[in-house]
């Protein structure tokens, strides 16, 4: 049986990668300390700023907006509408139950109200849906923050999403994705502030928190998520990892220090001359995609 690095009592969960073990109350406290070092070590914000969780209804997001609240950060929660179906009634259900619980400001957009649904996009265009659905996400929510006050957007990445982009970024040498990918973009010409404080944290350490702390949350995937490359590459460094565990969190770091600051910044942004939102080009690529989206439906 092990027992709890810090009381000694029967754990109920063990950390490979830390070769520590904990009972449920000093998984809790480890997990929420380690929350915050990360906020502080990389300065991401304090305790005067209003801070926008970007809300699926999954463990991830859901254990970030938890933790903020309990270590006492302002944070609200914006939920985007896909329109996926029944799948996006689910998670909304999911995200309103939690906020009302726990007496916090959950904040909706639709997308259909403002471009169209995914599904939509998705019949009319030829990429997968995830590389629009990403794009659409990251222009609604630095909007969002910037309209209603927020100074920074937090978001639940964990770190076998931060792996998986890395290793697929590496396989093709997108190095101007690379160089933009970190757990604090500070804010430039039209950005907010994005921050993922939950980067350190495998996956199963955010479900266990999840559990642990009581959060109901949507396990069912998104159905677009099925087949994409991003699965493939983390069920590979899965395996990695089970041989030779902490190779995540060493290769995500060791890029961070290592690697990242070797990079150059892509070009200079400038105001999309549509809607006035950060681009590298005259026109941003949801105005571009909004221009194609209208002459298909009407031309159809
Ligand atoms: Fe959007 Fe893809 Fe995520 Fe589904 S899996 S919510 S389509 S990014
Ligand atoms: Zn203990
Ligand atoms: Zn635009």
């Amino acid at each position: 049986m092990r027992k709890c690095r810090k009381c000694g009592k029967r754990a109920v969960v063990y950390l490979p990668q830390h070769r520590i073990a904990f009972c449920k109350e000093h998984y809790l406290e480890w997990y929420t300390k380690r929350v915050e070092e990360t906020i502080r070590e990389f300065r991401m914000f304090d305790r005067e700023e209003k801070v926008l969780v970007a809300v699926s209804g999954g463990k991830d997001s859901l254990s970030l907006w938890q933790v903020l609240h309990s270590l006492g950060y302002h944070a609200e929660g914006l939920y985007i509408h896909l329109g996926i179906g029944e799948y996006s009634e689910r998670s909304k259900a999911v995200c309103k139950r939690f906020a009302e619980e726990r007496g916090l400001t959950l904040h909706m957009l639709e997308l259909e109200k403002v471009i169209a649904s995914v599904p939509t996009i998705k019949s009319l265009e030829s990429r997968p849906a995830c590389s629009f659905c990403g794009q659409l996400k990251r222009y609604y929510m630095n909007r969002f923050a910037k309209e209603g006050g927020f100074s920074v957007v937090a978001t639940g990445h964990n770190l076998d999403d931060e792996v998986a982009t890395l290793f697929a970024n590496t396989l093709s040498w997108q190095v101007d994705y690379m160089a933009r990918q970190a757990p604090l973009l500070p804010e430039e010409s039209g950005f907010v502030r994005k921050v993922k404080p939950l980067f350190k944290f495998t996956e199963k350490e955010n479900a266990l928190y999840a559990f642990l702390s009581g959060i109901e949350y949507l396990e069912e995937e998104c159905p677009f998520a099925e087949g994409a490359s991003s699965l493939r590459y983390k069920r590979l460094l899965s395996q990695i990892e089970e041989e030779s565990p902490g190779t995540k969190l060493r290769f995500y770091l060791d890029f961070l220090r290592r690697v990242r600051p070797m990079l150059e910044k892509g070009p200079a942004l400038r105001p999309c001359k549509v809607c006035g939102e950060p681009t590298q080009g005259e026109v941003c690529g949801v105005c571009r995609l909004r221009e194609r989206l209208t002459s298909k439906a009407l031309s159809s």
